[in-house]
């Protein structure tokens, strides 16, 4: 406070000192007699005493205390007649305010020595000044904000730029380019920082992509149905496996999205217990048998629903089941037949002993056939050496003809062979009794599974490096599903389509383990009720 006051009453004795001096200017050259004139052309105000003290002239209106009141012990013009300049502030009695007074010392014509006296009111002065002060305070704080809103602004559209070609550069994903940001130390430095970062980032994205697409094509491959689902049973995710039991478009509830009510009650049951379940279903309408299971995964509070089509492995689960049952039943049928003829043989009259021993040949072949199944399985699994020779095909067509003697007379089957072979003589570099097994039970097959008078055509074509050989028939054919699932162990398709009782479902498969382990290839084509035909290659 005290510096600032002092600087109102330097500002004061700066503004006085500048009025008495005018007017010591303007009444230069006064006289006695001529000073009430002189002084009454000036504009300022002030007060000229004398070295007694008295007052000489007022520019403005003074009491009779004033004229009377000795002023030689004013501060001011004390000290104006001894230094020729003096300053005081004091309170006015007259005018009852704080006054400013300024004394100097001055010299008329004649010598004689007054004091011009300046004064001003000190606080109107201080009011004036604090005024002035806060406008300027006010003009430069107001200064300030315009510059900083200026700057602000030009420092935004600056930044705003380089940081907006950042943001560019960022997201246009895998390329990192360097970015213009010209005198900007820091913005570089802080650059450098971010394409680092990004750069990291960006190999861990690609890592993550490539995790994510492995783990999607897995996911797609298995013929598993997979479900992951939320705690209300909206679908988070889905593969495409085993699209038959949902319905066509966008994922949506599981209640919305799964066909059948089987399966929904499987999942129901999970989601209320939130325990895992794991449960066996057949749909009936669309004979299958399902294995459903309902995983809830706690720590996402998702659930996990996988669903499996084990049609198949039940279907041969039971037929493997049944096996042992039918093969005993199968052996037990001849079995029991040769038994009985044989037992009626002895009694019999001559003319029907032949017919007799014609039935018991007939069982004992049925017998022989089974036996021939299991020899060839167990022989497959236990050997799978080839020994490749040369031989004539007249051979192999003679041995699988033997084999065959009884069901061919007894259907009448035609059976017709097309050879295209090198060797003058028809000789074939094969394994002799693997090529037998298999003609015989395909032409076997051709024969059995024909409700006309069987027709097969075996044509072999040799090329380069393996024999290309057709089995078609004219007999019943199969559905086209069935393609696959004939060559599987004990599949048989229907047993109502056929006669042939005494099958084990083993032929194809003996037909596609031995041709696999010839280093060939077995395909069918086939159409019910049009025959079929099964082309198969041999390695040489
Ligand atoms: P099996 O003859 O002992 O039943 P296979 O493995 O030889 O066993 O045949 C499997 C099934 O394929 C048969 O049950 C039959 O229904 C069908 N099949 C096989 N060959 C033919 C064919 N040439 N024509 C029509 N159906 C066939």
């Amino acid at each position: 406070m005290g510096k600032i006051s002092e600087l109102y009453g330097d500002a004061a004795k700066r503004t006085l000192k500048e009025d008495a001096l005018m007017v010591k200017e303007l009444t230069n050259g006064y006289t006695k007699s001529n000073f009430q004139d002189m002084f009454g052309n000036v504009k300022k105000r002030f007060t000229l005493i004398d070295a007694q003290g008295n007052i000489l002239y007022d520019s403005e209106r003074y009491t009779k205390e004033d004229e009377m009141a000795n002023h030689r012990n004013r501060e001011e013009v004390k000290e104006a007649f001894e230094t020729g300049e003096g300053f005081a502030i004091r309170k006015s009695k007259t005018l009852r305010q704080n006054m400013a007074y300024y004394g100097l010392l001055n010299e008329n014509s004649e010598g004689e020595k007054t004091v011009i006296r300046t004064s001003i009111s000190y606080d109107e002065e201080i009011k004036d000044l604090r005024t002035l002060l806060v406008t300027q305070i006010f003009f430069f704080i107001i200064l300030n904000i315009a510059i900083y809103i200026c700057y602000k602004n030009y420092l935004k559209r600056d930044l705003f730029k380089k940081i907006e070609s950042m943001r560019e550069a960022l997201e246009s994903g895998d390329e990192i380019k360097t970015i213009y940001a010209k005198g900007d130390v820091w913005l570089v430095k802080f650059w450098k920082v971010v394409r680092d970062w990004q750069k990291e980032n960006l190999k861990n994205i690609r890592k993550l992509n490539e995790e994510k697409t492995r783990l999607k094509r897995v996911i797609s491959a298995v013929d598993l149905s997979i479900i992951l689902a939320d705690e209300e049973s909206k679908i988070i995710m889905k593969n495409n496996a085993l699209g038959y039991l949902y319905v066509n478009g966008k994922l949506d509830s599981i209640y919305k999205k799964v066909k059948y009510i089987e399966i929904l009650n499987v999942i129901n049951k999970g989601m209320k217990t939130k325990e895992n379940i794991k449960e066996e279903i057949f749909i009936s309408k669309l004979k299958k048998y399902l294995l459903v299971t309902v995983k809830y995964l706690e720590f996402k509070k998702e659930f996990l629903i996988t669903i499996k089509d084990i049609t198949r492995s039940r279907e041969l689960g039971e037929i493997q089941k049944n096996f042992i049952a039918n093969v005993s039943h199968e052996l037990k049928t001849p079995l029991t037949n040769i038994k009985g003829y044989l037992i009626a043989l002895e009694d019999a009259p001559q003319e029907l002993q032949k017919n007799f021993l014609d039935i018991i040949r007939s069982n004992v072949e049925k017998l022989e056939n089974i036996t021939m199944d299991f020899l060839n399985i167990s022989k497959i699994e236990s050997s799978k050496i080839i020994n490749l020779a040369p031989v004539p095909f007249e051979r192999v067509k003679d041995e699988v003809e033997k084999i065959l003697n009884g069901k061919v007379k007894k259907s009448g089957a035609v059976i017709e062979y097309n050879l295209d072979l090198k060797d003058e003589n028809n000789y074939m570099n094969i394994d002799f009794e693997k090529t037998v097994t298999v003609l015989k039970n395909l032409i076997e097959n051709g024969i059995i599974y024909n409700n006309k008078v069987p027709h097969i055509t075996v044509s072999i074509k040799e090329e380069d490096d393996r024999y290309r050989v057709s089995v078609k028939d004219n007999g019943i054919g199969f559905p086209e599903q069935e393609k696959d699932n004939i060559f599987e162990r004990f599949y048989r398709i229907d047993k109502a389509r056929t006669s042939n009782v005494a099958g084990t479902g083993l032929g194809l498969s003996i037909v596609k383990e031995t041709v696999d382990i010839c280093g060939g290839k077995i395909e069918v084509f086939s159409s019910e009720n049009e025959g079929s035909e099964f082309i198969f290659t041999l390695l040489k």
